[in-house]
């Protein structure tokens, strides 16, 4: 069990930085699952199922005996990684995007990316770093708590009280607070902006476009033979697993 407390170690300017096994995980877990989900449609169910029932159980896991793990964090940056290579060098060289397309896309992708990264920086604001008193932070947090609003929150993976205190989000590793909440928003829309017409764009690329809404609007026809070349296959997958999290996201706001 040692080797799996080991810490990885990656040349990082001023020193080598260090990663936990964990942390490390999604980083060689999505692409193996993406491999996995796209090779038929039974794969991609078996591999949603999967992923979703292991995200609830690895949550429950984590915020009990690892609750300061980065794993959901770098989950969420891999995903955005692995979405955009995906579309760029996959989707975009079957021509079928128009570069307006392509930078109405990209735009929804800073937007939300800058929300996000404001919405970590900004997330210190919020908080009342407990002062160094050992194991009596809980103590002192209640004393805290008589002197700040009473809206104030502790959160115990922050090791920290935050002022009007929405959530603690793993996939962003930082708590939602009052200097951050509307960012936050913000952000969620943007993302969900972005994974949707992601979506439509890679979907309508792979599916054989037919039809029509009020002659504007593409929709995918057939998608029957989608599994018959591993990168549509990809292409496909990852747009189930865009609408999948934009249908979530939409929910927990
Ligand atoms: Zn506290
Ligand atoms: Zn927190």
């Amino acid at each position: 069990m040692s080797t799996f407390q080991d810490r990885l170690r990656i040349p990082w300017r001023g020193g080598a930085k260090q990663i936990s096994i964990d942390s490390a995980l999604p980083i060689f877990l999505q692409p193996l699952l993406a491999y996995i989900a796209a090779q038929s449609v039974w794969c991609t169910v078996l591999v949603s199922m999967v992923m979703l029932l292991s995200m609830c159980y690895l949550y429950s896991v984590f915020v009990q005996f690892l609750p300061r793990t980065k794993f959901f964090f770098v989950w969420t940056l891999t995903s955005a990684v692995l979405l955009l290579l995906v579309f760029e060098l996959s989707v975009v060289p079957f021509l079928e995007i128009m570069p307006h397309e392509n930078c109405v896309l990209m735009g929804l992708v800073v937007s939300s990316g800058i929300c996000f990264y404001k919405v970590r920086t900004r997330a210190d604001l919020s908080c009342v770093v407990h002062a160094n008193v050992g194991d009596e932070t809980e103590l002192v947090c209640s004393v805290y708590r008589r002197r700040f609003p009473p809206s104030t929150f502790h959160c115990r993976i922050c090791q920290a009280c935050v002022i009007k205190r929405d959530i603690h989000c793993v996939w962003l590793d930082c708590c939602i607070g009052d200097k951050n909440h509307q960012l936050f928003v913000f952000g969620v829309l943007f993302s969900a902006g972005a994974l949707v017409y992601g979506a439509i764009l890679t979907i309508t690329t792979v599916c054989h476009p037919s039809f029509y809404i009020m002659e504007t609007v593409l929709l995918p026809d057939d998608c029957s033979d989608v599994y018959h070349d591993f990168m549509i296959a990809l292409c496909f997958v990852s747009s189930i697993y865009c609408i999948v999290i934009a249908f979530l996201l939409l929910i927990l706001l």
